[in-house]
């Protein structure tokens, strides 16, 4: 029996499913084995679109479907654990099984908070996440970049530090920093984010770390919850995963490149959070001055649940008809949102007038945090 800490490499013993899945296919597997022994009732995953820059979240109860979603789209900048509410009444009363990269179990926690979902019928599947890129910004990049049409593009991968794209004709890689010194690569609040590793999920799984002969054939499997070690050991014992203990030199390595990826969220944190310290407020009252009142901020917000129609009701800061929204209008969303903002990014991804409202929520959101653990050091806004 698996037990909680443990850290393994995993692998699906179906040889289908492993030419499809990302690395070991365990993440699939064992969505496919909670389905069929009827530990959870339905998943909510992710599966490729119209194209490998469109993912599109999905409610799956049929097992063999799960194959479809195997494989990890990097240009998938969804959430889905607001999915979670919206389906809600589908889904009321019944066990569910989700993937959560970090900002997806940020939500569905701060969703258990506020009592919109029950843990204890959620199991989360966690896989890391060193960030996404925005389909927009792919696009863009794979033209200027790479010299290449991004329709041409058949599979894109992150791999020691590459984006690395195949065509019709080739393939080629280039370093996330060189791209995003140039203004592409990541999502900006993916760069500043600091939760790669999804460890309050039920399991933690991912690539780093994955070394030797099993070397992009098995999943890192972290084992963070005694939910996840019994939903591992029955799959095993079912004949459905392979395991093996994790290398301890693989084990140093995730831990080492987990440490660089975090020394790189604090390195972008201060970049942006400086350059918008002596001008915070003139940059807030710029920028959300095109705010055009589609609300979209607070729609897809894992935060702004139990509050969103309010703050859309007509107010002092709400007049109906008045374009823009009053600066008031965000200013109280940023207050509402202040001590949790997950630094999703969902409010910037979406807004139609691209304001950067993920940068000033996550800069809120940091600075209170530095307030109430001064462990956490000095200012970004002085340092
Ligand atoms: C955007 C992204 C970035 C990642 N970055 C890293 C990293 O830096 N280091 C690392 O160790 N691992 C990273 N991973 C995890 C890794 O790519 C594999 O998902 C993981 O190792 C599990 O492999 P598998 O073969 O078991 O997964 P599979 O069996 O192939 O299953 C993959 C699952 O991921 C889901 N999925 C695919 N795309 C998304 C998405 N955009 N959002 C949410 N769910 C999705 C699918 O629904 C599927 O269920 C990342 C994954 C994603 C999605």
């Amino acid at each position: 029996m698996a037990k909680k800490g443990e850290m393994l490499y995993a692998w699906t013993n179906d040889a289908n499913l492993a030419k499809k899945a990302e690395c070991g296919g365990a993440v699939t597997e064992l969505l496919k084995y909670a389905l069929e022994s009827k530990t959870v009732d339905a998943v909510i995953a992710v599966t490729r679109g119209v194209d490998l820059y469109d993912a599109v979240p999905v409610i799956v109860t049929d097992p063999k479907a799960l194959d479809q979603c195997a494989g990890s789209l990097h240009c998938g900048t969804i959430l889905l654990s607001k999915l979670v509410t919206e389906y809600a009444p589908k889904l009321a009363g019944k066990k569910i099984g989700m993937v959560v990269k970090g900002c997806d179990m940020m939500g569905v926690l701060e969703l258990a908070k506020r009592k919109l979902v029950n843990l204890d019928n959620i199991v989360m599947i966690g896989v890391n996440c060193g960030g996404s890129v925005s389909p927009v910004t792919a696009r863009r990049m794979i033209t200027d970049k790479y010299g290449v049409d991004p329709n041409k593009v058949t599979k894109e991968e992150i791999d020691k530090g590459q984006f690395i794209i195949e065509y019709e004709g080739g393939h080629k890689g280039i370093s996330v920093d060189e791209l995003e010194e140039a203004g592409y690569g990541r999502r900006s609040n993916c760069r500043r984010c600091k939760v790669k590793i999804p460890r309050q999920a039920d399991l933690a799984c991912g690539n780093w770390g994955v070394i030797g002969d099993k070397a992009g054939k098995a999943t890192f499997v972290e084992i963070c919850s005694e939910k996840g070690a019994t939903l591992l050991s029955k799959a095993v014992a079912a004949k459905k995963l392979s395991t093996e203990p994790a290398n301890p030199k693989g084990i140093e390595i995730r831990a080492k490149v987990e440490g660089a990826m975090y020394k790189l969220g604090d390195k972008w944190r201060k970049h942006d959070f400086e350059a918008l310290a002596p001008v915070l407020w003139e940059t807030i009252a710029k920028e959300t001055s095109r705010c055009m009142k589609c609300y979209s901020c607070i729609d897809k917000c894992p935060v702004c649940v139990t509050l969103a129609d309010k703050f859309k009701q007509p107010s002092l800061m709400i007049r109906p008809g008045v374009l823009p929204a009053d600066q008031m209008f965000h200013l109280r969303r940023f207050a509402h949102i202040a001590d949790s903002c997950i630094n999703c990014g969902q409010c910037e991804e979406l807004c139609p007038s691209e304001i950067p409202l993920a940068l000033f929520s996550h800069a809120i959101r940091t600075e209170e945090d530095r307030l109430f653990e001064p462990k956490l050091g000095k200012s970004a806004y002085t340092n």
